[in-house]
């Protein structure tokens, strides 16, 4: 969309991830006028490499677990309701690696949220040419997104600026001023990025990863998930996709295609596909904190909070709302192997903490970030 020069706004997004797509959609609900910004074009980072599964997690009953599973059925609902042609609902087969597995998944059925069924390793193979020697999980509700249908949907009447590299926050006369656009407010939807020395103290990884759109004759009825994902069938077209390269193995390698060949060989050791031929490969990086749950929130201004607060350090508790912040900005990142199962949950967590002051919880507020940082920066003398 063409903007018009020294437009005002009441926040500038930075990154046209899911993150900041999701993030955009909630404030405009709230009447926010938005401008979406992004180095490279839409969908451009981790997002537009995503299989973007979105499927409940089978874990022991932790607030992990929990949070993660209301995501996932809040994500079902939101993209059901305002983007049903971009969900393929067509359920979501999680093979089982081990009869260790196998226990232990017994044990957590209890914690799923959702209708499932244990698909013994005779019973999957009838299904399909599927081989697997432990059986699997059959969740009804599994889907996945168009990634980039569906960012570039939400998008659809925003301003955004594509192509634009912001490295620079800086706030006069009550606006962030970024090329053209002054916004009142701003929000951090990056990803792990050093640009931004307001961010530093949250701590964010990257693994790397690939998606490849695959074309083949055998029909996949329904997703499949193991070490690696497999897409159901879409007009002959098949998504395979993992997660795979830490940053220091890509880093040392700089190469795209890096570990392709063993993640199709990967994807054929489930399916015993009849042919097979890669028609687009997309390569990205999701980031995580390091305790997983996403960063969330008003960002602080750990410099001068550290300066006004600095026993904070040593562990002594002050009270969130004496915490000096940066002025109107956020930030939402951090959303790991599940962006997008998150994004939707935790992008309205956000609004409602913009636009009506509810506060975020704390298992993501960015605070527990800083305290982290603080404690570890400590300097015992
Ligand atoms: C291979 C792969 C498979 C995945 N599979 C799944 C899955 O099945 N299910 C699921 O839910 N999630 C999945 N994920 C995770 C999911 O993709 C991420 O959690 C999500 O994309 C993070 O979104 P984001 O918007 O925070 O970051 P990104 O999508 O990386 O967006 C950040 C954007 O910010 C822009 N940017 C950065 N710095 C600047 C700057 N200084 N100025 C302007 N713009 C800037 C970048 O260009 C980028 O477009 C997968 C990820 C990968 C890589």
């Amino acid at each position: 969309m063409q903007i018009s020069k020294k437009s005002l706004f009441d926040f500038a997004i930075i990154g046209a991830g899911i993150s900041g797509a999701s993030t955009a959609y909630f404030l405009k609900k709230y009447g926010k006028k938005v401008v979406v910004i992004d180095k490279g074009k839409i969908a451009s980072g981790g997002s537009g490499a995503a299989g973007a599964f979105l499927s409940p997690k089978i874990c022991s009953n932790s607030l992990y677990t929990s949070f993660v599973n209301d995501a996932f059925a809040y994500s079902i609902d939101f993209y059901k309701e305002n983007f049903p042609q971009f969900l393929n609902q067509s359920g979501i087969l999680r093979l089982l690696k081990s009869k260790d597995e196998i226990e232990k998944c017994k044990r957590y059925e209890k914690n799923l949220p959702t209708s499932f069924k244990y698909l013994q390793a005779n019973e999957i193979k009838d299904i399909e040419k599927v081989a697997c020697e432990f059986g699997g999980y059959f969740f009804d509700d599994g889907a996945t997104v168009d990634s980039i249908g569906v960012i570039k949907s939400m998008l659809c009447d925003i301003d955004v600026i594509e192509g634009l590299h912001v490295e620079n926050l800086e706030l006069k006369d009550g606006y962030y001023n970024i090329a053209d656009i002054k916004a009142k407010g701003i929000v951090i939807c990056v990803g792990k990025s050093d640009d931004f020395d307001e961010i530093s103290y949250i701590k964010l990884k990257n693994i790397y990863g690939h998606r490849l759109d695959m074309k083949t004759s055998s029909h996949i009825p329904f997703h499949l998930h193991k070490s690696c994902s497999i897409g159901a069938s879409d007009k002959g077209i098949v998504h395979i996709g993992a997660t795979h390269i830490p940053s220091y193995s890509y880093d040392s390698h700089k190469d795209f295609t890096y570990k392709i060949d063993e993640m199709i060989e990967l994807a054929k050791s489930y399916v015993d596909f009849e042919d097979f031929e890669v028609k687009n490969i997309h390569f990205g990086a999701r980031n995580s904190t390091l305790d997983f749950f996403p960063a969330l929130g008003a960002v602080i201004d750990a410099k001068e909070t550290l300066r006004k607060y600095p026993y904070i350090q040593k562990g002594t508790k002050v009270p969130k709302d004496k915490y000096i912040h940066r002025k109107n900005m956020y930030i939402h990142s951090g959303l790991g192997a599940r962006g997008f199962v998150w994004a939707p949950k935790t992008a309205e967590i956000l609004a409602r903490n913009i636009c009506e002051n509810i506060p975020v919880d704390k298992k993501l507020d960015t605070q527990r970030l800083f305290l982290k940082y603080a404690k570890s920066s400590f300097i015992y003398g």
